[in-house]
């Protein structure tokens, strides 16, 4: 993958159109040094998606305490001292010789002097929040500490918040293009790609937003429709979502469009919402970014192409959408999907018969819909969807053979008012008269209705499986004594792992922290390490980890110590 950069040009450069494009990752700048004396872990980085802005800093977990000292990362003075009861709390602003200043946010106290004066400050204007910008002068050496880490304003746990501005501009840069010492090993994590239909075009048959988390499957689409991609990152040291610093997609090879997140600007900080695609954002805080500007959007980070940021396709043609993610450290994660141009389909009338080869969709009487591809029946074909009452739906025809899946989309049935819907779990079940589970069907929800496909007919009902995976080490393991597993004279290492609803989907073993091959039987609900593979150390005490996640994303862990012969 190679990421075309669009890099200031210097440390007070400003990032215009012809600046050097060679800044490789892995390569930061030199200058400043970390603003605190503990190792550096990030629970929020530059870019992050929040309410109605960008990120614009890092978040420094302190160790889940307030004051720890706080440093300053270059030498320089004190420019700006804020006290607020919201927002950065109290906040200091260190201008530095070459053109940058420093921020740093969320603090306990200022350093003693600096404290006082606020103070007197506080007194002479009779307020608590105040604003100031001291004409005396506070100045520090690079490592002095300046004041101690805390909770103050906006902040709901200890945290540093630092940001690394350009002093003339006020803008924000990405501290991370400095050479902080901070781990990070972990690739951007691409969780699905969006197609978002515009002026009534059609994705697999349906005018309606459509997520795609699997990239094997072929996406059929009529008429123009723009991309997003759900993407986050993660660090090394902490689980906390953080935010993607640089995309790039490409149709059928070529530059479509991208993005990097060097630099930002306070002014356009609403523009975030242009950015995201609002709908999913808003409702559910999930960060995708759309890969097309938005006409009203005005943030200088995206690199746009000749190409057209709409993609139409003629029945039949195919292209490929490759997206690529990198970290600011380098790491990179690429997917690509197939999409190809079809037949718009048409509404069909219930109970009236169409040509084998036509595509089309049945509307629900009380929303919900059944989509047909062309071919989808080696013979002419009625397609019904009924309301059967109580959450129920009758999905069909009678007598057909199904070659090509049908998309289902089903309204979610009432909950409390009280309740939040939840964005995932659902799955689509048949049961027997006597309620025995005859199919289950993952769902994924789109627009307030959960869809799914299927090639069977009949009747119905949506279900949440919230539930994980169980995953129980096998009995002979277990001693009177204490958690360890004693292997007993067995030459397996067996669990019992099992899943209601939507079953099991992937299964990972690890001990001491590597993959091993736990070998699998649904049908006795067993998996097993073999002994004979020789991939633990014999005679020892080892950390044995399971993983396993269900087909709509519930995960179970199981970690404990087994000891080997
Ligand atoms: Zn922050």
């Amino acid at each position: 993958m190679n990421v075309l950069r669009f890099f200031f040009v210097s440390l007070i450069g400003s990032c215009t159109a012809g600046a050097v494009w060679s800044q490789s990752p892995g390569r930061q700048q030199e200058g400043l040094t970390s603003p605190l004396p503990i190792p550096l872990v990030l629970a929020g980085n530059f870019g992050e998606l929040r309410t109605d802005h960008f990120h614009t800093g890092l978040d420094f977990k302190t160790q889940g305490r307030e004051g720890i000292p706080v440093l300053a990362a270059a030498d320089g003075v004190i420019s700006r001292l804020k006290v607020s009861p919201y927002g950065y709390g109290n906040a200091l602003y260190l201008n530095s010789p070459g053109g940058l200043t420093t921020v740093y946010a969320h603090l306990q106290k200022f350093d003693p002097a600096i404290e006082q004066w606020v103070l007197e400050e506080q007194y002479r204007l009779k307020q608590f929040a105040v604003n100031l910008y001291p004409k005396r002068s506070f100045s520090f050496e690079q490592g002095d500490t300046i004041g101690w880490s805390g909770n103050s304003g906006g902040s709901s746990g200890p945290h540093l918040h630092f940001e690394v501005r350009q002093t003339a501009s006020e803008k924000p840069l990405n501290p991370l293009l400095w050479d902080f010492p901070i781990e990070d090993h972990r690739a951007p994590q691409l969780d699905a790609l969006w197609f978002l239909p515009v002026n009534g075009a059609q994705i697999q048959g349906v005018d309606a937003p459509f997520r795609s988390s699997h990239s094997r499957d072929t996406i059929a689409i009529s008429g123009s429709i723009r991309l997003a991609v759900e993407a986050l990152d993660r660090l090394d040291g902490a689980n906390n979502t953080c935010g993607v610093f640089a995309m790039e997609a490409r149709l059928n090879g070529a530059l479509w469009f991208s993005w990097q997140l060097d630099t930002l600007d306070f002014s356009l900080k609403l523009d975030m919402n242009a950015h995201a695609y609002f709908p999913v954002w808003e409702k559910q805080g999930v960060q995708v970014h759309r890969l097309h500007r938005l006409p009203g959007n005005r943030l200088p980070v995206y690199k746009e192409s000749a190409l057209s940021p709409e993609l139409s396709l003629p029945t039949g043609e195919v292209a490929v959408v490759g997206i690529f993610l990198e970290d600011i450290h380098g790491n990179q994660t690429e997917r690509t999907w197939i999409v190809k141009g079809g037949e718009a389909y048409v509404e069909c009338m219930p109970h009236k018969l169409y040509p084998y080869d036509q595509s089309c969709f049945v509307l629900g009487e009380h929303g919900g819909s059944v989509s047909a591809p062309a071919h989808a029946f080696y013979d002419d074909f009625w397609l019904d969807l009924e309301d059967l009452g109580s959450g129920r739906w009758h999905v069909g025809t009678v007598g057909q053979a199904v070659r090509k899946k049908l998309t289902v989309r089903l309204p979610l049935p009432p909950l409390d008012s009280t309740e939040t819907v939840p964005s995932r779990g659902w799955v689509a079940t048949m049961r027997e008269k006597d309620g025995a589970l005859k199919a289950v069907y993952p769902a994924t929800l789109s627009e307030g209705e959960a869809v799914f496909s299927t090639r069977k007919f009949g009747t119905y009902a949506l279900e949440l499986d919230t539930v994980p995976p169980s995953i129980e080490p096998n009995r002979v393991h277990l001693s009177a004594s204490g958690s360890t597993l004693r292997m007993s004279g067995r030459s397996q290492l067996r669990f019992s792992v099992s899943d209601d609803l939507s079953g099991l989907e992937e299964i990972n073993g690890y001990i001491d922290g590597s993959w091993v091959l736990f070998r699998w039987d649904p049908k006795r609900e067993r998996i097993w390490y073999e002994l004979s593979d020789e991939k633990h150390r014999s005679g020892a005490e080892v950390r044995v980890e399971i993983t396993a996640k269900d087909a709509v994303g519930n995960v179970m862990k199981w970690d404990g110590i087994v000891a080997f012969p």
